[in-house]
């Protein structure tokens, strides 16, 4: 019944009362009988029909009330044929239609703070007036603080890095991006490189975005890489020098001093072969450090290696009565590089040999280490001082340059062994006593 029919019956309970009294006052009292029957009859329907419209309208008030919470889960249950009906019909597909969008907002809200938080810079929004409005959890994390409530926290009392600050207040004040290379002390060392653009709406700013990209890595390598520039161009030219000077000496006349000139030629021969030494030892670091380099594993005996090794090395040893002991054990047997294993042997062994005493010993043997073999080359040496240790792998670093240098080192050896060992998922290290001697050891895993 529509609600147009659902008035008119109203109207009809109405008009029939009032006929009913009127004929009971003129007493006409069949007729208001009559009346007040219809009267009566129409009352129960009127009460049933108007029942029929306050409760789904009552019923929709409180959906709106829902509604207007956020609280889109509940629909208007009764769907009657009239405008009521098609008017609580318009009504759940309004909800329906609104809690799709809600949920397909939340998701997308989730995805961007997983995304915010999740990124390896630290980012933060910044309000015109210096409160932070939201930082992500690396920003937190960088400057060891906690949650802020947005807009609540001034950026200086929660980050005390001025150069930061200064760099947040020019793009407030300019309203145009800056980018710039910060180190942080405090709570770690770093170097970050800070962009800051403006939040602008109609032309207005309104805040400021930072995004700090952590570039410590970067700048070490980079450190790294102009160092050894400077430091192979360094190697090179002393042995050039040399080269140079006893050219021109032999050719200003030393050349006919049959006495001296033997010895000059010699003095070039030496800083040659130095210079040969120094180029294939960079060349093998470069390679061993381009990606494209594959390990040729192979199952070997690393005794029969070191047998072979040693002998290389019996003349040099022999000179200054040095002993060298395979103590390696017959059976053992590893899974890798014979070639590279043999260079990592033969560099700590030439260590081992020229930076020991006279009538020194050397001893190679090995031990097992969890899930690896761990090979320790032992000598009687001069030992490495406890400030040098934690450096003694980098290239080109010495602890005496001068006798690393008389005994035709190049100061790489040690490097070219880091990354052989490390190309085979391998640890290095070294125990040492100044004067008493040094352990260099590696593993190989089995
Ligand atoms: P080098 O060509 O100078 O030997 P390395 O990289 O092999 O270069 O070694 C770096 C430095 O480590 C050496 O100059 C030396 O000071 C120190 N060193 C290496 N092995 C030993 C050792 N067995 N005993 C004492 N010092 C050592």
């Amino acid at each position: 019944m529509s609600f147009k029919a659902k008035l008119i019956l109203s109207y009809i309970v109405i008009i029939s009362a009032s006929f009913g009294i009127v004929s009971f006052f003129l007493e006409a009292k069949i007729l208001a009988i009559g009346f007040f029957f219809a009267a009566a009859l129409s009352f129960v329907a009127g009460s049933v029909i108007a029942r029929s419209v306050t409760v789904p309208i009552n019923d929709m008030i409180g959906l709106f009330r829902e509604y207007s919470d956020g609280d889109f889960t509940r629909r208007a249950s009764h769907i009657s044929g009239d405008e009521i009906g098609s008017l609580a019909k318009t009504l759940n597909k309004m909800a329906r239609d609104i809690e799709d969008k809600m949920s397909r907002i939340t998701t997308q809200n989730q995805r961007l703070t997983a995304i915010f938080d999740n990124m390896i810079e630290g980012v933060a929004v910044i309000d015109v007036s210096g409160h932070i409005l939201s930082a992500n959890n690396t920003m937190k994390r960088i400057f060891g603080f906690q949650e802020v409530q947005a807009g609540k926290a001034l950026f200086l009392e929660v980050i005390r890095n001025n150069e930061i600050w200064d760099v947040i207040s020019t793009v407030l004040k300019a309203g145009e991006p800056v980018s710039k290379e910060i180190n942080i002390i405090y709570p770690v060392r770093k170097i970050f490189r800070v962009n800051a653009t403006p939040i602008s709406e109609s032309h207005t700013v309104e805040g400021c975005l930072i995004v700090l990209h952590d570039v410590t890595e970067m700048k070490a390598l980079e450190t790294m890489r102009s160092d050894f520039v400077a430091n192979v161009s360094h190697e090179l030219k002393t042995p050039l020098t040399s080269i140079k000077g006893f050219v021109e000496t032999l050719m200003d006349g030393a050349l006919d001093d049959k006495e001296h000139g033997r010895g000059f030629l010699k003095i070039i021969q030496d800083h040659a072969n130095r210079l040969d030494s120094l180029v294939s030892d960079i060349l093998a670091l470069a390679h061993l450090e381009s990606r494209e380099m594959a390990l040729d594993k192979k199952d070997f005996s690393p005794k029969v290696e070191a047998d072979r090794i040693i002998s290389g090395f019996a003349a040099q040893a022999g000179r200054s009565g040095i002993k060298i002991k395979n103590e390696l054990p017959a059976g053992l047997s590893v899974n890798a590089d014979k070639k590279r294993i043999d260079q990592v042997l033969t560099n700590l062994i030439d260590n081992a040999v020229r930076f020991n005493r006279s009538n020194g010993e050397i001893r190679l043997f090995s031990q097992d280490a969890s899930g690896a073999t761990k090979f320790i080359v032992e000598d009687s040496g001069s030992g490495i001082p406890e400030r040098d240790i934690s450096r003694i792998f980098e290239r080109f670093y010495r602890v005496d340059k001068a006798r690393s240098h008389e005994s035709g080192g190049t100061g790489l050896g040690l490097s070219i062994v880091k990354h052989i060992v490390e190309l085979h998922d391998g640890k290095v290290g070294v125990e040492s006593v100044e004067g008493l001697g040094s352990k260099f050891w590696f593993t190989i895993p089995k």
